[in-house]
Parts: C-alpha cells; sequence; structure tokens
C-alpha cells in the first residue's frame, strides 16, 4: 500500500486515485484489521469527500458482530463521518472544495416513492442505500463506511457542517445526532414536556442536549448513579438509577416522552409504566432480541410505544443547523484507527464518554 493516491491534482480528474485505506472486519465478530477499498469514480453528481473523523456507533458493533443478521464482509463500518470536499463532479452546485461536509447512514435512496419525495429517505420503500453493508445504486457494489480516508458521494446526500462546529466532535451528529433530533421534533417536544432519556450513551447524551435545547424537563434513567454528573452537566434536571428498584414507583405516570436509547433487551413494560396519559415510548435503541409488550399497560393510559430510524437529509441538515445555532456537539474521546477493537470493547462495557470518534488521519 502507498500513499500516492492521497496526492489529487483539482485540475485534472484523470488523475484521482480512487483507491483508499481502510479497516474492515474480515468476518462476523472479527477485529477490524488495515484493508483498501476503491470508491467508484467521481460521477457528475458526486463529491469527493477527505475523511477526517467518523464516529464509533453502536450500530457499527451490532452490524460487525452480525447481531442484526445478513451482515456481509469485508465490512468497513462508519457512518459518522465528517470531512472536507477534496473535488466536485461537473455538476455539482451545492458544495465546493475546501466545504466542511457529513455523510450519516444513507448515501442515496430511491427517490421515487413518497417517504423518499417527502424527504424521508430513511422510509425509503425500497429500501435506503446505507453507507456500508448495504449496496449502492446498482443493486450489486458493495458500500463501504468511514473507518477509511476518502468518500465519493452524491451531493444529495451530503450535508453541510456548520463553520462553528469542530469537524471532531461533530462527527456523531451524523447519526447519534439525527437519530434522537427526529423523533424528538415528531413528538414536539417544547417547554412544559417531560422527557425521560433511557441510557446515557452515544444516542442518549444527544438527547438531553437536543431535549433541554428544545426546552423540555429532562430526567436521565441509567443503570447506575455513575453518570449523575455528566447527566445534569449536559441540561438534565432529573437522574434516577434503574438498579434500584423504587425508581419505577416513584416514576409512575410521570412522562410525556420516552426516548429508549439502550442497545440491550428491557422490560419494556416497567418503562411503559412511567408515562402519563397518552405519553409515547420511542425505540430508537435496536437490541437484537425481541421485547414482550403487555396491552394492559399501553391500555390503561392509551399509551404509545413507536420506534424512530434516523431522519432524513433535509432534517440531517436541519439538525446540524440547530446544533451551529445552539453550540450543540457530542462530548468525544479522539482514538486513532489502531485503537478501533479495543474501543468497541470499551463501547460494551458503557465505558465511553459518550462517544469515540476514529482520527482518520491516523489511517496513513
Ligand atoms: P451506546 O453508546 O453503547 O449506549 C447505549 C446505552 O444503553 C449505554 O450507555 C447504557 O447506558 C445502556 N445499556 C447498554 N447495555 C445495557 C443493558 N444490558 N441494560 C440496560 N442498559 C444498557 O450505544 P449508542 O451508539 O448510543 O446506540 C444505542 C442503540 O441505538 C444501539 O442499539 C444502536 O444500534 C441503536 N441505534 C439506532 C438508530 C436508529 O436509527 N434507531 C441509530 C443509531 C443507533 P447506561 O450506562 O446509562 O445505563
Ligand atoms: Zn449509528
Ligand atoms: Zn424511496
Amino acid at each position: 500500500m502507498n500513499d500516492a493516491y492521497i496526492s489529487l491534482s483539482v485540475t485534472d480528474a484523470v488523475h484521482i486515485n480512487t483507491r483508499t485505506k481502510a479497516y474492515a472486519a474480515m468476518a462476523a465478530g472479527e477485529p477490524l484489521r488495515p484493508f483498501e477499498i476503491e470508491r467508484r469514480p467521481l460521477g457528475v453528481n458526486d463529491v469527493l469527500i477527505r475523511i477526517k473523523y467518523c464516529g464509533i456507533c453502536h450500530s457499527d458493533i451490532h452490524q460487525v458482530r452480525n447481531e442484526w443478521g445478513g451482515s456481509t464482509f469485508p465490512m468497513v463500518p462508519g457512518h459518522e463521518i465528517t470531512g472536507i470536499v477534496e473535488k466536485t463532479g461537473a455538476d455539482v452546485t451545492r458544495f465546493r472544495s475546501g466545504d466542511h461536509v457529513g455523510v450519516g447512514c444513507m448515501i442515496d435512496s430511491c427517490r421515487e416513492c413518497n417517504p423518499c419525495l417527502d424527504g424521508y429517505e430513511q422510509y425509503c420503500e425500497r429500501g435506503p442505500n446505507f453507507t456500508y453493508n448495504s449496496f449502492e445504486k446498482d443493486g450489486k457494489t458493495p458500500t463501504y463506511g468511514g473507518y477509511s480516508g476518502t468518500i465519493v458521494v452524491d451531493q444529495e446526500y451530503v450535508v453541510r457542517i456548520p463553520p462553528s462546529l469542530p469537524l471532531d466532535a461533530a462527527a456523531p451528529l451524523l447519526c447519534a445526532g439525527i437519530t434522537t433530533y427526529s423523533p424528538l421534533k415528531h413528538w414536539k417536544v417544547s417547554p412544559g414536556k417531560s422527557v425521560a432519556v433511557v441510557g446515557l450513551g452515544g444516542l442518549g447524551h444527544m438527547a438531553v442536549r437536543f431535549a433541554q435545547a428544545m426546552g423540555a424537563r429532562v430526567t436521565v434513567l441509567s443503570r447506575s448513579p455513575k453518570k449523575i454528573v455528566d447527566a445534569l452537566r449536559l441540561g438534565a434536571e432529573d437522574y434516577f438509577s434503574t438498579a434500584d428498584p423504587a425508581t419505577f414507583q416513584k416514576l409512575v405516570r410521570r412522562f410525556d416522552l420516552i426516548i429508549n436509547t439502550v442497545s440491550a433487551k428491557l422490560d419494556l413494560n416497567q418503562y411503559l409504566e412511567l408515562l402519563q396519559l397518552e405519553g409515547a415510548m420511542v425505540l430508537v435503541g435496536v437490541p437484537p432480541e425481541a421485547p414482550e409488550i403487555n396491552a394492559a399497560t399501553l391500555i390503561r393510559q392509551r399509551r404509545t410505544l413507536s420506534g424512530s430510524h434516523i431522519g432524513g437529509i433535509a432534517e440531517t441538515q436541519e439538525m446540524l443547523d440547530f446544533c451551529g445555532k445552539h453550540n450543540i456537539v457530542s462530548d468525544i474521546e479522539v482514538v486513532d484507527i489502531g485503537q478501533v477493537n479495543a474501543a468497541y470493547e470499551r463501547v460494551l462495557l458503557s465505558d465511553v464518554r459518550y462517544r469515540f470518534v476514529i482520527d482518520c488521519q491516523s489511517l496513513k
């Protein structure tokens, strides 16, 4: 492997080298290791991005370990990408070389179905083209994610990072950020609303920041008392340990909305009891095991149990602009690519405050 490919001539597209260094899992559950991939040639609507940072989402770990089924290998994970535009295709109007940009969980979608036309590309009826562990629009070329040096993405699926936000701490906004912002907006969180966030990890800590910025009264429900100081600093007014059974007595019918970010199976009925009349619990965490739901718990207070998947491209831009305005980023620990396997282990132990972000320049 050599690094010659990174010296691009802005005036001479012919010399673009589409190979880039990356880290990949070669089979389910294997440690990630150095790998080289080929990015597609720059199309007229494409943007070539020099990746600076990529967050480590728990979804990366679920997929590398094939916990949801259907994973394909080699897999280069990573869908919390920030970087700098290096080159643009002839018809690109939205970006110029040097722009600070981001790529989240999707790199394309059918663009024709009703959800796509309504800006809900994440709910594309044909399934979006995900950034990795998926296929390009031809349906056969594998997509590779952001644990790499460059990526080529259609301009319609690239978002702009406000210049006031640092690219490292902004990276997790591309998944953890939008995944929590979207349901808070959809369920109309505003002053006077009482919101609980279950699990204070990558998604959870962003949910606290956003709900607080939207004016809600925020409560964190975490397994132990360990994260209380952080939760209050992030904007929560209350904090309860779910290891204490009294928590579930004290908080009965307390909340309008519960955002459940937990990556493992929980007794959801216990949490549903904490919703007041017509309150909603939104699942964003995706545990591999199915939950058991007691219908009576829902019926008693006309409660809703729902789910929410990332957010559309326009909403992702809206979220980033909101972050620029309110100066919201993620709490991060930056790691070199060689530390990625150790970082995965620490995520699994909930030993992260609150998102690992890979410095992709360490791929060199
Ligand atoms: P994370 O940083 O690991 O946070 C998950 C949190 O869940 C942990 O910090 C921990 O919080 C809690 N938790 C973990 N194991 C638990 C257990 N056995 N029992 C109770 N609580 C437990 O993960 P993340 O990156 O935020 O992702 C969370 C989940 O969301 C994952 O399943 C991921 O795949 C999913 N996700 C979904 C979407 C979507 O579009 N819906 C997008 C991104 C990610 P405490 O220590 O505070 O208890
Ligand atoms: Zn994610
Ligand atoms: Zn579609």
